[in-house]
């Protein structure tokens, strides 16, 4: 199939690119490099041994979007395009909603008229809100707690009620859990702006000596050793799944809410002996205040994905640790 991904040159994006690539499928990369480097995309065309094509566009921006999707003429889109920092979008929420849910609808409204009914999007566990029970399955109340669940959400509407609209017309909402690890090539990997929000680039910009320590927000949790709990899937796990949303989509029409987690939750604590363990360097902590607006623990029922996807995470701890560790030491400053 004819894969246009928009968010192409982004930590998840650059990885579902390189295994779109090995599945066969021809792809059009389309990024604004707002959080992304487009040295990441000339490493996955390295890595897949692969040519393809890739633009300079900002998903809102209907023209330039408009004359790519003309010129490529997509059998699909995927759609990472988008702005994904929780206390970012507290301060600018206009930005995330501008991104988030116009980008959105400028890319259907560009499908629309390129004739193109497919479409996977990059959705988030953080739909859920406050869990009424765990794991959470698609079913679970829908109640985001922070603005960019709710940009989230309301994407996802758009998108349910434009495939309602359409006839022939198919999408994946995929409610990603938390995102981790890199490629095992040590070669594309997650390369954050400034200093992390998130605890595994945290964790291995400590080890590699960039950070003296990590603050582990809350040790009085509910929960096996009073940290934070979450699902961490594998990044390379997390293409795969996009390779089955797209196998799915195309033989399919509707729309589906499906969760992308290993159905597992491992605690803050649990990550940093994994990453001590992986690195064989030690990971100091200092425990501090529990961070604004976070849950104790959360984790997938992932059955819904090996029902319909036929997808299951298959790398654990281990891998995730390691694949971190492997990209950040020979990538001490990320793509810089
Ligand atoms: P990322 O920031 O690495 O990738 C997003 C990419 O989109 C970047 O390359 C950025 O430059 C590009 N982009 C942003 N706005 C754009 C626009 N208007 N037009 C064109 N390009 C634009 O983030 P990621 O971790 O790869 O996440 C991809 C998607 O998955 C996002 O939509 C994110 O909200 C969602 N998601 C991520 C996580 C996570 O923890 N990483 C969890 C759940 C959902
Ligand atoms: N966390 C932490 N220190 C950090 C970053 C995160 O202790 O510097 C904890 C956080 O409180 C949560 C877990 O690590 O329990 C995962 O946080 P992350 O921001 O990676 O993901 P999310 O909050 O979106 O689940």
């Amino acid at each position: 199939m004819k894969v246009l991904v928009t968010g192409g040159a982004g930590y998840i994006g650059s990885h579902t690119i390189l295994e779109l690539l090995r599945a066969g499928h021809e792809v059009f990369a389309c990024d604004n490099y707002c959080n992304s480097s487009p040295e990441a995309l000339r490493r996955v065309r390295r890595l897949a041994n692969a040519d393809f094509g890739e633009a300079d566009v900002d998903v809102r921006d209907a023209s330039r979007l408009g004359k790519v999707m003309t010129e490529f003429s997509p059998d699909a889109v995927i759609h990472f395009a988008g702005l994904k920092a929780v206390a970012a979008s507290e301060k600018v929420p206009l930005e995330y909603y501008d991104n988030n849910v116009l980008g959105t609808l400028r890319l259907l409204e560009a499908m629309d008229s390129t004739h193109c009914q497919r479409i996977v999007f990059s959705s988030s566990a953080t739909v859920y809100g406050e869990p009424k029970y765990l794991p959470y399955d698609e079913a679970h109340p829908l109640n985001p707690a922070n603005t960019y669940g709710r940009t989230k959400l309301v994407a996802e509407q758009v998108i349910a009620d434009w495939c309602a609209a359409t006839a022939g017309a198919s999408a994946a909402l995929l409610r990603y859990f938390n995102p981790v690890g890199a490629h095992s090539s040590g070669e594309i990997g997650e390369d954050p702006n400034g200093t992390p929000d998130n605890l595994m680039p945290f964790v291995a910009q400590v080890a590699v000596g960039r950070r003296p320590h990590l603050n582990v927000f809350g040790n009085d949790y509910d929960t096996r050793d009073g940290t934070g709990e979450r699902d961490y899937i594998h990044v390379v796990d997390l293409a795969r799944a996009h390779v089955a949303a797209i196998e799915l989509i195309s033989e399919s029409t509707g729309c589906e809410a499906v969760n992308i987690g290993t159905g597992t939750a491992f605690s803050v604590m649990d990550m940093v002996r994994g990453f001590e363990a992986a690195s064989s360097r030690p990971i100091p902590v200092q425990f501090v205040e529990r961070r604004d607006g976070d849950l104790a623990s959360y984790y997938a029922d992932a059955s819904k994905a090996r029902e319909l996807l036929g997808w299951r995470a298959e790398l654990g701890l281990k891998e995730i640790c390691g694949s971190t560790w492997n990209w950040q030491s020979r990538n001490p400053n990320g793509y810089a």
